[in-house]
């Protein structure tokens, strides 16, 4: 017998998946030139070639039994201590290779965090909305109850007044993402400090850690002078849950991190716990080759401009066709509000244009849509004749 609860997972694709696929249909049929797909977020910028020409390297010249072998479960000490080192370099702090925990990407790291941290049936983890879909179901397959703070228009910061109402002794942690994905708001050093005051008061009120995770795999994506705050600078009990995937495009070959700062309580425990949450999920020793690769690699980046060149290029495109957007200052994500109240109508619309849009229901925010512009800035300019088809359906 098979577990009821799996296969309802495993036999329902995501709204996201269902738009991706449609997507690949339609191409067939009227070209992919004609087709505006901005469902899925898939970088769309190359691996930079230093890195490239690096893991050539590393092929060509390593030796292969070290390069595809088992490392330790936690990764190899060396990739650790190159990580712990350019997060020194960047944010001037103290880290070593005992603070990190390799992971097959941010989903991984995710995981073993709830893992680690929910150890009663109905442990909260208190999230903002929009968040991420897949969160409902990581934290509920690690045994925890997954709370929503609804969103704080209209700036989608986040809204600490509302979020100690949602706070209760059941609360494990809080779970941030920012830049944000689906918004791409930068939640601002203000936020992160009067976070940062709220949780240390409650820890006090309750006698027990809450922990903050913080969800980092767009840390590198921000426009102009923005900057994502590095929040263990602010909080003795974070996670951050990092991945390679968006900032080096490499979402296929499944490398991030776990990072557990030594100010944490009880740090030598938690360090335990984490790598005990891994070991009981089969996330150990991440993949050895792209291990390596980080060896030379932690602190660079594929050319990031591009995002922002496609970002002015739609929000400004979208509002001048009367469109209302959230002005993103990182990710790769733009939050538009619907025309219409119900999302799921306005896109099915919008399929008429052939313009795939997300509705924002499963994040969170009913009434927006999320467009993923990691996508050719060609196909951004062709795709507003389409917008203006469906901004002028409402007029
Ligand atoms: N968290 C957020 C907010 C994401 O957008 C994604 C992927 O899109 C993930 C986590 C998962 O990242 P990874 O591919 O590194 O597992």
């Amino acid at each position: 017998m098979f577990n009821s609860e799996m296969y309802q997972l495993g036999s329902k694709r995501s709204v996201i998946r269902e738009l991706f696929e449609f997507g690949k249909q339609i191409s067939k049929k009227y070209g992919p030139e004609n087709v505006f797909d901005f469902s899925i977020g898939n970088p769309s910028v190359p691996t930079p070639d230093e890195v490239k020409e690096d893991l050539i390297k590393l092929l060509t010249e390593k030796d292969p039994m070290a390069l595809h072998g088992y490392t330790s479960a936690q990764g190899d000490p060396n990739v650790r201590k190159a990580v712990a080192y350019n997060l020194n370099q960047r944010y001037k702090t103290n880290f070593s290779e005992k603070n990190l925990y390799m992971t097959v990407g941010a989903a991984a790291s995710l995981c073993i965090c709830f893992r680690s941290i929910i150890s009663k049936e109905a442990d909260e983890i208190v999230t903002f909305a929009p968040f991420f879909t897949e969160y409902r179901v990581f934290v509920e397959s690690n045994g925890g109850k997954l709370v929503v703070v609804p969103p704080k228009l209209p700036d989608f910061q986040i809204d600490v007044e509302k979020l100690e109402k949602y706070i209760t002794p059941k609360t494990a942690a809080i779970l941030i993402n920012s830049p944000n994905n689906p918004s791409g708001v930068i939640y601002s050093e203000e936020s992160i400090k009067s976070l940062s005051t709220l949780l240390n008061k409650k820890q006090k009120e309750y006698g027990h850690e809450i922990y903050l995770i913080s969800d980092e795999p767009y840390r590198e994506i921000c426009y102009g002078d923005k900057k994502t705050p590095f929040v263990t600078k602010y909080y003795n009990n974070s996670l951050v849950c990092y991945s390679y995937s968006k900032s080096l495009s490499l979402p296929g070959e499944r490398i991030g991190y776990v990072l557990i700062p030594s100010e944490m309580s009880q740090f030598d425990q938690m360090y335990a716990a984490i790598c005990g949450a891994g070991r009981s999920l089969g996330y150990i020793c991440a993949p050895t080759l792209f291990q390596f690769l980080l060896i030379n690699n932690a602190g660079k980046t594929s050319n990031l401009e591009v995002y922002k060149e496609n970002r002015d290029l739609l929000y400004n495109g979208l509002t001048k066709l009367g469109f209302e957007c959230v002005y993103p200052d990182g990710a790769f994500y733009l939050f538009m509000k619907t025309k219409e109240p119900d999302a799921y109508k306005f896109c099915e619309n919008a399929k008429k244009y052939n313009l795939l849009l997300v509705p924002a229901d499963d994040f969170g925010c009913p009434g927006y849509v999320r467009i993923a512009y990691c996508v050719k800035g060609d196909m951004i300019k062709r795709s507003m004749e389409s917008f203006k088809k469906l901004a002028d359906e409402y007029k």
